[in-house]
């Protein structure tokens, strides 16, 4: 049989890697691994790593490889990646990270599929990282108070939940996490293209919809050229 599919979304805070997983997850029925999502339930959980996350995660910067790839390790232990494949947010960010990924997909039987790179201009990330808000209550309350204002404001449209601004969404920290961006995550997008496996997006200001089909066209592709 042949494995499920393994990807990857790359692309600087703010270009939509959460927005778009979610139409490919749909699609494809395997489960969204955001390492961001998963500090942070960390720190509301009050657990250990969410304690060391918080400290990095305050400042826009990166949450060391060793407490990172503890996270990502555990998470693909699940029986669901495995059976079902895997769509990474926000993984790998750093080429240590990049590096670990092989082992760490071919220890479930997976092989890293592509690499979708989303493009997006320094303005429009700004736009979007100030302007977003999300649901304290349900992960799928994700609003933007310019292109996607919720109905209510305040109020999550899914559930009647509070809205809330990451406190990583200042803009004194975006400016620093844009800049860890591309120092150290921009060095993988040569990374994966020298291997092949990257395709450029670009993120405009268009419907979510057809960069989605667009993206999903990509992995059929991808899946079909396997062999
Ligand atoms: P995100 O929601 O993906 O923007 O992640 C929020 C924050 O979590 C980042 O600014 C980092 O502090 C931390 N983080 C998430 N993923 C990683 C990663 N792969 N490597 C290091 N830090 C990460």
């Amino acid at each position: 049989m042949t494995p499920p599919l393994a990807m990857v979304f790359l692309g600087p805070p703010g270009a939509g890697k959460g927005t778009y997983c979610k139409e490919i997850t749909a699609h494809y029925g395997c489960p969204q691994v955001s390492t961001g999502d998963m500090f942070r339930l960390a720190v509301k959980e009050g657990t250990a790593i969410g304690a060391k996350a918080k400290v990095y995660m305050d400042q826009g910067a990166l949450v060391p490889d060793e407490v990172v790839l503890e996270v990502v390790r555990g998470r693909l232990g699940h029986a669901d990646c495995r059976e079902h494949g895997i769509i990474l947010d926000g993984f790998p960010r750093t080429l240590a990270q990049a590096d670990a990924l092989p082992e760490l997909l071919g220890s479930i039987g997976l092989s890293l599929d592509l690499v979708v790179n989303l493009q997006v201009g320094h303005d429009i990330l700004i736009r979007r990282l100030t302007g977003r808000r999300m649901c304290r209550s349900c992960s799928r309350g994700n609003f933007n108070i310019y292109s996607l204002p919720p109905k209510r404001e305040g109020i999550c449209d899914y559930c009647g939940g509070e809205l809330y601004q990451r406190d990583d969404d200042r803009l004194d920290v975006i400016e620093n996490r844009l800049a860890v961006y591309h120092k150290q995550t921009s060095p993988l997008v040569d990374y994966y293209r020298g291997r092949g496996l990257l395709r450029d997006m670009e993120v405009g200001s268009g419907d979510i919809q057809v960069l989605a089909g667009a993206i999903l066209a990509e992995i059929a592709s991808s899946l079909k050229s396997r062999g």
